[in-house]
């Protein structure tokens, strides 16, 4: 079946898409995919399957548009979430926090999750850790606005508790999803909850940092979560380590001073 649907890309960024936009439909539970017929072709204008699988393994993927209108694509997210009762975090919550930031950024930070200032507001990071989050990003020589930010789960844990696995599981592929339309060319995963969740992972965080992982194409760096700093400020420098190896790979200009 895959051989005749066969068509080879050469493009690398055409492939990084195709393999983007699979990722997508793999995580919304769709496996098989229906391309219509070329009117000249062989069997008339039916439609035949092929899986999501099969196109993966072939790179190619012809029936898809590969333009992704981002915005267009967060707003379907959202909708999709709707008024989520997927897992058990939505009976404490007040707002999903779904994210913020540019849309075509090339830089995203994703947390664990809402803490009690972020469920009131419906927004990533606007307490005393995001407070730091902005210096942080400031430091790197980009504004918040810049960036996209968002978190593994959406509602908030109730006691700021870590969130379940079980949770994670559930809420995880709307962030996919996300990452998947945004298509950052750095993602910073901040703590070891999110770098584990992202990575499927079980090691501690000082074997995370310091050097780059692979999410699905896209280059991930480990890095401390800001609460963590604002406990242990003697690590800022760790983070901005961290922080400058992102920098590098985005070709960000060094800030005048760092986080220290
Ligand atoms: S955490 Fe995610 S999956 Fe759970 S209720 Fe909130 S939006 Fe739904």
């Amino acid at each position: 079946m895959a051989d005749d649907f066969k068509t080879n890309f050469a493009d690398p960024q055409l492939q990084k898409e195709l393999a983007a936009r699979l990722q997508y439909y793999r995580d919304m539970g769709i496996y098989d995919l229906y391309r219509r017929k070329s009117a000249g072709g062989a069997g008339g204008d039916g439609l035949s399957a092929v899986s999501t699988e099969e196109c993966r393994d072939s790179a190619v993927l012809p029936v898809l548009n590969t333009t992704i209108d981002v915005e267009a694509e967060l707003r379907a997210i959202r909708e999709d979430i709707g008024d989520c009762t997927r897992c058990g975090l939505h009976k404490g919550r007040k707002n999903i926090v779904f994210g913020v930031g540019n849309p075509h950024a090339e830089l995203m930070f994703v947390g664990e999750g809402p803490g009690a200032d972020e469920d009131a507001k419906g927004e990533p990071f606007v307490g005393r850790a995001g407070q730091l989050l902005n210096k942080m990003i400031e430091a790197m020589g980009v504004q918040r606005a810049d960036v996209y930010i968002a978190n593994v789960v959406k509602c908030r844990p109730p006691d700021n508790r870590t969130p379940e696995r079980d949770e994670m599981e559930t809420c995880s592929p709307f962030l996919y999803r996300q990452i998947a339309a945004i298509q950052p060319k750095v993602i910073v995963a901040l703590g070891a909850t999110a770098t584990k969740a992202l990575l499927n992972v079980n090691e501690p965080m000082s074997a995370l940092r310091g050097r780059w992982h692979a999410f699905r194409g896209t280059k991930l760096i480990a890095t401390y979560h800001p609460a963590y700093l604002l406990r242990d400020p003697r690590q800022k420098g760790e983070a901005w380590k961290d922080l400058q190896m992102a920098m590098k790979e985005l070709a960000l200009e060094p800030p005048p001073k760092n986080i220290a």
